[in-house]
């Protein structure tokens, strides 16, 4: 994927005087707002967070609660904010995943796991301890949903907002930063046949416990990390397990080793009436329950910009590197819009860049410039043949990208570390899907990672 590739062109940032303290509403107290809040604040801004759970950590509280719409097509349905399954763990080591001045490292206290990739009660807690360190819950109203941003004539945004209580309320800021997370709307794959075939389905955003699928004949679609993870759940009280992938990596399509009821297909061609699954390579099942594992979508429900800004076919655009779109910018921004990517560290230089840009520390490049290289980027895509829908997918063009917002806000660049055990990380995911968190071979980075973490816990 390659970088937006106007960038190299553009100029460092310059410094504009003098600097501006603004009102600021963040959408969101996951990793995304709670980061961001902290970085608006530290820049003199004045901060409010919006989160309609009662809680922050965003995606990662946990709740046993599911839809109504197991496939979360109903547009009424309520929504349950989180797409955690009972026995994740990060897919991420936690020397990795954490902010860069507050390490992800192994504290003592009830509840914690100790392990390099903990389960999900871990990752809150630690967001938890992020929110009390930085005094963030005190700039959040919890329980309080966002139902409308607009643009004001002035030039100012219009936040509409509903407690829980039902008690609406309409205020003026100066500036939006949406960080309202991508992991609530399923996406579903295009299967010939689906809407006549008998048998039950579900999303993995419903997706909690395996006990649905005891001796049940499963299809698995999709090859990401939650599919990963969810097949093996499964297998050990399914039936069968089947998983079609449009891209299976360097596994070997056939039976999974290590499992009798594990198998591995290419993606599905059709379904039938009778139940039958038929997928590319011509292989037929009888299944019972078909588990999409298929992504999710931008959703920003509450978002009005008059045609600046629309989502199609999963690209939210324009934006500028993927958080200004240039029209509004920088009066509106996005926090966490790329995926495949190390999550919490790259919310962090969006945030200082939003922040910096807001205050007038750092200066954008012209409306018009930003729109160039949005379009030059488009094109990139095009020319690798990249679908649209993975404009925001960035995998190992992430470094460079972080590397480059890093110097804009003139701090100090990604950590070489941590890139390189990102990317051992990545390997032995692929290559040993069973055993990857718990047998390493890279001692020595995470002994690096130990020295670089001095720096931050006095
Ligand atoms: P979220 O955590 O989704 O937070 C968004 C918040 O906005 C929520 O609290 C929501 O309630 C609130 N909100 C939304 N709309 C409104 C509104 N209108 N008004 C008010 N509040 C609103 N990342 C890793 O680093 N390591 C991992 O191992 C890892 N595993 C993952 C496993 C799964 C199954 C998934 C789906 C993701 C995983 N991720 C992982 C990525 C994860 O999404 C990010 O780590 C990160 O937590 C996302 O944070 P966020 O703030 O962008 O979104």
């Amino acid at each position: 994927m390659p970088m937006q590739s106007a960038s190299q062109h553009l100029s460092m940032p310059t410094r504009l005087s003098p600097l501006i303290s603004r009102h600021v509403a963040v959408v969101g107290a996951g990793a995304g707002g709670l980061v961001a809040a902290r970085e608006l604040r530290r820049e003199g801004h004045r901060v409010v967070v919006f989160e309609r759970n009662d809680q922050v950590g965003g995606m990662w509280v946990y709740t046993s609660k599911v839809e109504s719409d197991p496939l979360g097509l109903d547009p009424n349905r309520a929504v349950v904010p989180s797409s955690l399954y009972d026995s994740l763990r990060t897919n991420l080591p936690r020397e990795c995943m954490g902010f860069r001045d507050f390490p992800f490292v192994i504290r003592d206290g009830k509840g914690r796991d100790p392990r390099r990739f903990p389960s999900h009660t871990e990752v809150l807690m630690y967001l938890q301890d992020f929110a009390t360190e930085f005094g963030i819950a005190e700039l959040v109203r919890f329980e309080t949903q966002v139902v409308f941003v607009g643009l004001e004539e002035d030039g100012k945004w219009n936040v509409k907002s509903k407690s829980r209580g039902g008690v609406g309320v309409d205020e003026i800021y100066d500036a939006v930063v949406v960080c309202n997370g991508h992991y609530t709307e399923p996406r579903l794959a295009d299967i010939p046949g689906i809407n006549i075939w008998p048998g039950k389905q579900m999303h993995s955003h419903n997706y909690r416990i395996p006990d649905p699928f005891k001796d049940q004949v499963v299809i698995l679609i999709g090859s990401a990390a939650s599919a990963v993870d969810i097949s093996r759940d499964i297998a050990g009280v399914a039936k069968e397990v089947h998983v079609a992938a449009r891209s299976v990596g360097s596994y070997t399509l056939g039976k999974q080793p290590g499992h009798d009821n594990l198998w591995l297909h290419s993606m599905i061609s059709c379904v039938h009436k009778d139940g039958r699954v038929v997928f590319e390579d011509g292989s037929v099942v009888h299944a019972d329950f078909i588990l999409h594992c298929t992504g999710y979508k931008y959703h920003f429900p509450f978002l009005e910009t008059n045609g600046a800004l629309v989502v199609d076919d999963n690209c939210v655009g324009p934006l500028y590197k993927h958080v200004f779109p240039p029209a509004l910018a920088p009066g509106l921004s996005f926090v966490g819009i790329p995926w495949k990517v190390v999550p919490f560290p790259m919310f962090e230089l969006q945030s200082k860049w939003i922040a910096g840009a807001l205050s007038n520390r750092i200066a954008l490049p012209s409306k018009e410039e930003m729109m160039k290289d949005v379009k030059a980027f488009y094109l990139s895509l095009g020319a690798c043949g990249i679908p649209k829908r993975y404009t925001h997918r960035m995998g190992a063009s992430q470094y460079e990208y972080n590397d480059w917002i890093a110097a804009q806000c003139e701090c100090a660049a990604y950590q070489e570390w941590k890139k390189q055990m990102h990317f051992v990380t990545s390997k032995r995911k692929v290559e040993r899907p069973e055993t990857y968190r718990d047998k390493w071979e890279d001692n020595d980075l995470v002994l690096q990672a130990q020295e670089d973490f001095k720096k931050y816990m006095v």
